[in-house]
């Protein structure tokens, strides 16, 4: 006779406790507020694990593509075995070769809100459907889990049987949070912030005054607007700017669109005159005006509370980017922008536009009372002639381009000036795989049909904003000045040098002798694409199976790169070196090509390859480079090193179909798909274990 099931005994029979640090089950308890968490689980396939407290367990879906705000976009969740509540602060790796091994870390928590008994419970269950309201620092407002198939749930929604009755989908509902696809409320954790109540009398922070503009990584600028200051509030359905009786109805229009319950936004009040400047005569008219004051706007430069977590310890960019998507910007509150580093540019776009000054602030800095170093007033000279109009600092097109009409790819006619739009465009995605690494520049002045030349040092007298970074040579006395891209303003000014592409270090200033990328570049010097494309994809196999998540993305000419992000050792700073990080490629490409013996190989001369591809591990080396993604190629057809799902790695790809338009398309599409190297490093040290253990067994 089978055994009655009890609740955990799914969860128990999958784990051995003397193995996995993971909770074993206590009691299974009732409780009177449910909770959730979120956890990101770095298992073989990365997914995020949902698990609401329901009947004294946590009833767990595991979501592949992670949660969306667009409510169109409905999430595969894939129901998994219930888990005891100690889980909730559980966080930690589960070791290899136990279930679910991998990192396993809280992404998100906080209370849950059932929004109906019968959407919630062993009702909502039952009925396969959950309604909730999720109070965290990511998931904020209604959601909604829908199982695809009807129907009582039986043993199988527990983990054994029947995948349809496991299958669920989870979706946002249409409510103040919903909006453009993205995973946190506000697009940024806020994690770090305390729960506060809102406080009842704030005293503003405000800037010292200083000279002249400057430039400064560390540092972002905003333009001044002339107005009130003031703090705006939007709690409990109700707008209000404090130290006013009325809330002028325009602002409390565009408090009432925020993608929060309850806000308190510092900034100042303005009203615009006919040509949209700023006109302090027609505000006070404004505000003592009795009935509508339409013209009136509030510009939001920073938010101090949210939905019950007080932002003032969190750094000035973490509040700036949560404050961007918070304002939805239609009504009378609007965000104010800003540039980072470029504050000489930003001064000249101010006095062009007429206005009298920009305030510069420190990105990394708290939200403090009073007058503080953290903020500076720099005043600028109006231009007598303040034609053009106020834009948005990110739309500004700071560098002047040199022969913006030459052309630099004579059959596809693209001229320079085109080339750099196309790096405007790209900058804000491609700049951060150039940060903060010296980057070598292969220069085409005259075009790519003419002569061309590699350049590792900086270019002569380099403008001071531009980041340098001096390296002693390796064979000689003495030391190369390189260039290091950390600014749009730095992209552009390279490329204009006539670098169509430029290529990064595998390894940043900080640490120059610890690469932070793994790259496998297949090269095929005239071996088919299908032998690409099937290397690529026994590769791509290998790494996952030892833990990693590769990255894959066209080299821009006819290659595939194969890119896995490299961590500093689990727990430490300890990085490992380049010949660490080398071996271990050399090690996995060898095996590929003993697997693959009659189109793989790792020969360096093309003469020794036999028509095979290339499977090149011998660019990870301190000094040599990386083409980063969505940097263009100086070959016909200006092709772009473009990244590319999985899934898109089939023998018919073309990779010189991946131009400046397509790529253009798919950004705007799917968005960064190589994101992950840049977000998720991976610790190689238990890879290089498995995969020992791999060789063994094999
Ligand atoms: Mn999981």
């Amino acid at each position: 006779m089978a055994r009655r099931s009890k609740p955990l005994d799914r969860y128990e029979e999958k784990r051995d406790f003397g193995r996995t640090p993971e909770p074993a089950p206590g009691a299974v308890r009732a409780a009177s507020s449910a909770r959730f968490v979120v956890h990101r689980h770095d298992a073989r396939n990365l997914h995020f694990d949902l698990r609401l407290e329901i009947g004294g367990v946590l009833c767990s879906w595991a979501i592949p593509k992670g949660f969306s705000y667009d409510p169109r976009d409905k999430r595969l969740a894939v129901r998994t075995e219930d888990h005891p509540i100690e889980y909730l602060t559980f966080d930690g790796v589960i070791p290899p070769g136990e279930y679910g091994a991998g990192m396993m870390t809280i992404w998100d928590a906080g209370e849950v809100e059932p929004v109906d008994a019968a959407y919630y419970g062993a009702a909502g269950l039952e009925l396969g459907e959950i309604k909730v309201v999720l109070r965290g620092r990511r998931l904020r407002g209604e959601w909604h889990l829908v199982r695809t198939s009807r129907g009582p749930e039986g043993r199988g929604a527990q983990g054994a049987g029947d995948d349809a009755q496991r299958h669920w989908l989870a979706f946002k509902s249409k409510d103040r949070y919903a909006g453009p696809k993205r995973d946190s409320a506000w697009g940024v954790s806020l994690e770090g912030a305390p729960r506060k109540a809102l406080p009842r009398s704030l005293r503003a922070m405000t800037a010292r005054d200083e000279g002249e503009p400057f430039d400064d990584v560390e540092w972002l600028f905003e333009m001044e607007f002339a107005g009130r200051r003031a703090f705006a509030e939007w709690h409990g359905g109700k707008a209000r700017v404090r130290g006013m009786r009325r809330c002028p109805q325009s602002v409390a229009d565009g408090l009432s669109t925020l993608r929060a319950e309850s806000a308190l936004l510092d900034g100042v009040l303005v009203a615009l005159d006919e040509h949209g400047r700023p006109d302090a005569a027609l505000l006070a008219e404004q505000l003592t005006a009795r009935g509508a004051n339409d013209d009136v706007v509030f510009y939001a430069f920073d938010v101090v509370h949210l939905d019950g977590f007080d932002l003032r310890g969190l750094p000035l960019t973490v509040r700036k980017a949560a404050l961007r998507t918070l304002v939805v910007g239609e009504a009378g509150v609007m965000f104010v922008d800003h540039v980072i580093g470029e504050g000489v540019a930003l001064a000249e776009a101010v006095s062009g536009a007429g206005l009298r000054g920009m305030i510069a602030k420190r990105a990394a800095s708290a939200y403090r009372a009073g007058v503080s170093e953290d903020w500076l007033r720099v005043p600028v000279e109006p231009s007598r002639d303040a034609t053009r109009p106020i834009v948005a600092p990110t739309s500004m097109r700071a560098s002047a381009i040199t022969n913006p009409d030459k052309v630099l790819f004579p059959v596809d006619g693209i001229t320079k000036r085109e080339l750099i739009a196309y790096y405007e465009d790209v900058a804000d995605v491609l700049v951060p795989y150039l940060a903060e690494r010296p980057v070598h520049m292969l220069r085409y002045p005259d075009g790519i049909e003419a002569e061309g030349f590699y350049q590792h040092k900086a270019p002569d007298s380099p403008p001071d904003w531009l980041d340098t970074i001096a390296i002693p040579r390796s064979s000689r006395e003495g030391e190369v000045v390189h260039a290091v891209c950390n600014s749009r303003r730095a992209l552009v000014y390279l490329v204009n040098l006539g670098s169509i592409d430029l290529h990064p270090w595998l390894s940043r200033i900080q640490h120059l002798d610890a690469p932070d990328l793994a790259l496998f570049d297949l090269d095929p010097k005239g071996a088919p694409m299908s032998d690409v494309v099937t290397i690529a994809r026994v590769l791509g196999e290998e790494l996952r199976a030892v833990g990693l998540r590769p990255c894959v993305k066209t080299s821009g000419k006819t290659g595939l790169h194969i890119v896995v992000p490299v961590a500093p050792i689990t727990g430490s700073d300890v990085r490992l070196d380049f010949d660490q990080v080398r071996m271990f490629c050399e090690a996995v490409a060898r095996r590929v090509c003993r697997l693959l013996p009659d189109i793989a190989t790792v020969e360096r001369q093309v003469s020794q390859r036999g028509g095979r591809v290339y499977v090149d591990v011998q660019q990870i080396r301190r000094g040599q480079t990386i083409v980063p993604p969505y940097i263009v190629r100086p070959v016909l057809g200006a092709s772009v090193s473009t990244p590319l799902h999985w899934d898109e790695v089939v023998t018919d790809l073309d990779p010189a179909r991946y131009t400046r338009d397509v790529v253009r398309a798919r950004l705007a599409e799917h968005g960064d798909l190589f994101a992950s190297v840049l977000d998720n490093p991976q610790d190689l040290v238990p890879a290089i274990a498995a995969f020992d253990q791999r060789l063994r067994g094999a």
